[in-house]
């Protein structure tokens, strides 16, 4: 027995017609021996001969769980196959694709299917089933006919809604799957920004505008006639990231799938508007994303889905936020097929748990006078670029940009940018200025 390699999706092959089997001699024996194997050795519970790259009409199958359910089905080999009858009625259920390796879809199939079909050795069957093997069935006849998976998806009428970077990669993740139809994005109005504070549009309006979404900038996305836009766009789905407003009752209830947030904490832990900030400035090990169902407490609904992730150690809060970004994506498109298929169990946040960020503002960036190298160190990968970590010399602030600690864990300041004049190295700013020092 050899494993064949599996056809990837996408590749003519899996779109072909198939061919009846007229003989059942020994290379049909040995072919239908080589698909059990690759099968098994894939871990996977149904293989079609188009997926080996074979136009022959042969499936095998089986599954047996370790903790044996009423799911499981022994081995079978089914040679051309028809089905004969399937139910009117339908269900939602995940499934996988040895072809298409990764993904999982919410698919609606009719949950009973009667077939008829050839065993290996050419004698006729019937296969009746109504649970897990039904569906094997019709996904793999489906690959006999050159019919995919996706060809089934249930597509998900999507709203976006989020500003800043947080939710940049799902965003884009959203627009390429064909499980969403994305309707639009909703972001705030361009708002001053920086330092400088002009007005620049969000970083999902820019991201949107490249990806030639349909976006909408809001002041307040809870204003009468937005809630009215939102609800004749009738999205089943809104996805939330990054977002500064409130999102009203009004706007939770309209789609039947509610809203779910990404927020980049281990929720209940840093619920409010700097979660990234306050863990590099606290010092923390660890840090995740968390998927959760919104209701109308910020950042208090359901949890469906979490993933803890280890902080590097000079990470500053920028490129956190980065990284948390693309797990988030990541875990949002691993969470919604099951959600949407009801698989996942919410878990209702332990409120005695909870911890709440504030938002910074500018003084949040002065050094004060007892603070540690570390507590520096992390203002410095916590607070930049904005809003700053500074120290006042003869009135004038001196923004410290980047620093380190040395192996005496004190601070070494590498770069500072005073008021009013661009970066620079420290040691090009001390060679005409007194050094900086820090008490504490
Ligand atoms: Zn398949």
């Amino acid at each position: 027995m050899k494993k064949l390699d599996v056809i990837k999706d996408p590749n003519p092959l899996l779109r072909t017609e198939t061919e009846e089997v007229l003989s059942f001699d020994g290379e049909i024996q040995e072919l239908i021996d080589d698909m059990i194997y690759t099968m098994r050795s894939a871990d996977g519970i149904g293989l079609a001969a188009p997926q080996i790259g074979q136009r022959k009409k042969i499936i095998v199958a089986e599954y047996e769980s370790p903790e044996k359910s009423e799911e499981d089905f022994p081995l079978i080999v089914i040679i051309n196959p028809k089905i004969e009858s399937v139910s009117d009625d339908e269900e939602f259920m995940i499934e996988g694709c040895l072809s298409f390796p990764g993904k999982e879809l919410y698919i609606l199939r009719p949950k009973k299917v009667k077939v008829t079909a050839l065993d290996r050795w050419g004698k006729k069957y019937t296969i009746e089933d109504e649970k897990l093997l039904a569906r094997v069935l019709q996904h793999e006849i489906d690959h006999l006919n050159g019919v995919l998976m996706i060809d089934h998806i249930k597509v998900i009428k999507t709203l976006f809604v989020g500003n800043g970077s947080l939710g940049l990669p799902a965003l884009e993740r959203i627009t390429d799957d064909p499980q969403f139809q994305l309707l639009g994005v909703y972001t705030t109005s361009d708002r001053p920004a920086g330092r400088s504070g002009t007005p620049a549009p969000t970083l999902i309006s820019e991201l949107a505008s490249k990806l030639k979404v349909k976006y909408y900038k809001v002041n307040d996305i809870n204003a009468p006639n937005v809630v009215k836009q939102i609800k004749n766009l009738a999205p089943e789905l809104i996805i939330l990231a990054d977002f500064s407003q409130i999102i009203a009752k009004e706007i939770i209830s309209l789609p039947r799938y509610g809203v779910l947030n990404i927020h980049p904490s281990l929720l209940p832990k840093y619920r409010g508007p700097s979660p990234v900030v306050s863990t590099i400035l606290n010092g923390d090990k660890k840090t995740g994303v968390t998927i959760i169902k919104l209701n109308e407490k910020v950042d208090a609904g359901d949890i469906l889905s979490q993933l803890e992730i280890r902080i590097r150690p000079r990470e500053t809060a920028t490129d956190l936020k980065l990284r948390l970004a693309e797990f988030g994506a990541d875990l949002l498109a691993e969470t919604v097929p099951y959600y949407l298929a009801d698989e996942i169990r919410p878990i209702v946040q332990k409120e005695e748990m909870a911890s709440v960020t504030k938002k910074f503002s500018k003084v949040d960036g002065k050094i004060s006078a007892g603070a540690t190298p570390e507590q520096i160190d992390r203002m410095v990968r916590a607070l930049n670029p904005w809003p700053g970590v500074y120290t006042e010399v003869n009135g004038k602030k001196i923004f410290i940009t980047k620093s380190h600690l040395n192996k005496e864990k004190k601070l070494v300041i590498d770069a500072v940018k005073p008021e009013g004049k661009r970066e620079m190295k420290y040691s090009e700013y001390s060679a005409g200025n007194k050094q900086l020092t820090f008490s504490g």
